[in-house]
């Protein structure tokens, strides 16, 4: 069997491993010049496990609060004429209710936990250096709301076999000494032992190079124009430069442009692009940065340390295609993190970045067969594409070698949109 990854970020480079180590023939075809440029390159680096969906009860009130501010933790450009924001939107806020939140992160928290164990597997195995932290995660709170969601996070958490614990105001500095100054501006914060980052980047770059050990060709600057169907069936791809390349089967791993290149096969994918920002500062020099991995719950803003590099990462804009910052959304990530950290980094030397998380309306991954036969999707990972992308591999390689899946792929398969669902008996 010879089958096509589209697409060489964390999700894409994951399957193509998993595809290889049970045996399948494997292309990468990958638009950047190299593994993990896109969204995969500078996101925040946590690798969480008992993060909900976006689609939470109190966000549709949030939202209308926050519409017109510029820096609002998620911003919805409401009125932009892009009928598939709108659409995207209706299910968005379908899933908003606490019956489906309650559901959708139960079913994330499973593939996270799956996948995070999957990652450090393959990193020990693999001597992957994605300078990987396992100090913890300090989750700040502000308001009453957020220590009564963090309560339930902690019991999800320690329902799953892992350590957290709820903390005032007090406990903050003695937790993360480099929050002293900071501390008092927060209600209290929940402290996961487990809590862990990596280099997504890193990372990807690593197992790609693995992989190409294995036996995984890659073609990178290599953009694929259209998906090439005969007969209900995918037969592969067509470049942009109109060379085909045929394959028995072919996995949509593109993130965000997954949905373009679906549309190719007359299928509307029920993903839409949430910028991000980050900014990266170097430690060089300063005594300041945190050991920790710090969340500040209100601002929706995730902290890490790379190494001599420390990451502010977050926020949602939902506002099309366009990766252009905007100045205010990104003066805010580099202010939160300099609030946070007021001697953590050389602030003058920071790298701003935007990203597309392939965000779908429940905040579940789309992995699994299509309606178009051989065609399969490893896409729509979100804000937590980083933390899935390993454990998608080894579930997108299960399903199409017919291996026994690692977990229950059902939560992930793209069919509970209908118009996605395979016709059985064609298959
Ligand atoms: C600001 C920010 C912070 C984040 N923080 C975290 C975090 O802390 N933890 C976490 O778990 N996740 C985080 N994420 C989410 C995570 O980064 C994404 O979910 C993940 O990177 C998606 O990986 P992917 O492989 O699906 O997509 P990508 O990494 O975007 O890979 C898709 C690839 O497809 C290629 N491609 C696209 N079109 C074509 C084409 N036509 N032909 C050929 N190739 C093509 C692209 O070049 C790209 O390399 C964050 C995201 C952002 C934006």
């Amino acid at each position: 069997m010879h089958a096509l990854v589209l697409g060489a970020g964390i999700v894409g480079v994951s399957a193509a491993w998993f595809l290889r180590e049970a045996g399948v023939e494997v292309t990468v075809v990958e638009a950047r010049d190299g593994p993990g440029l896109e969204t995969s390159f500078a996101n925040g680096g946590h690798i969480s496990v008992a993060s909900g969906p976006w689609a939470a009860p109190d966000v549709p009130g949030k939202l209308l609060r926050w519409i017109g501010r510029e820096d609002a933790p998620l911003l919805l450009r409401p009125f932009r004429w892009d009928p598939a924001l709108w659409r995207w939107g209706v299910r968005f806020l379908a899933n908003c209710t606490p019956r489906a939140f309650a559901a959708n992160a139960a079913a994330i928290g499973e593939l996270c936990r799956f996948s995070a164990a999957e990652t450090a597997r393959l990193r020990a195995r693999l001597a992957i250096d994605d300078q990987n932290s396992t100090a913890g995660t300090l989750t700040l709170l502000t308001t009453p709301a957020e220590m009564a969601a963090a309560e339930a996070k902690a019991r999800r958490l320690s329902e799953a076999g892992f350590a957290a614990e709820l903390l005032d105001r007090s406990g903050i500095a003695s937790a993360e000494p480099a929050l002293a100054e900071a501390a008092s501006r927060y209600a209290g914060a929940l402290f996961a032992k487990e809590g862990e980052t990596g280099d997504a980047h890193r990372f990807t770059a690593g197992l790609a190079h693995a992989a190409a050990a294995l036996g995984v060709t890659f073609r990178y600057g290599t953009r694929v124009a259209r998906l090439a169907v005969a007969r209900g069936a995918a037969t592969g791809v067509v470049l942009e430069t109109g060379e085909t390349i045929a394959a028995d089967q072919v996995v949509l791993a593109a993130g965000p442009w997954s949905v373009q290149l679906a549309a190719t096969a007359g299928l509307a994918l029920p993903v839409y692009p949430g910028k991000g920002y980050s900014a990266t500062v170097p430690i060089a020099g300063r005594n300041g940065a945190p050991r920790l991995a710090v969340v500040d719950e209100h601002a929706k803003i995730y902290v890490a340390r790379f190494g001599e590099r420390l990451r502010a990462a977050g926020t949602l804009e939902l506002a099309g295609w366009d990766k252009t910052p905007s100045p205010v959304r990104a003066a805010a990530t580099l202010g939160a993190l300099r609030r946070l950290f007021p001697e953590g980094g050389d602030y003058a030397r920071a790298e701003h970045w935007t990203g597309l998380r392939p965000m779908s309306p429940d905040g579940r991954p789309l992995i699994g067969p299509t309606r178009v036969r051989n065609l399969w999707l490893d896409t729509g990972h979100g804000p937590l594409g980083w933390t899935m992308g390993a454990g998608s591999g080894r579930l997108i390689a299960a399903l199409m070698t017919g291996a026994a899946p690692p977990l229950d792929p059902a939560p992930y398969a793209p069919g509970r949109f209908r118009w996605l669902e395979p016709r059985e008996s064609l298959r």
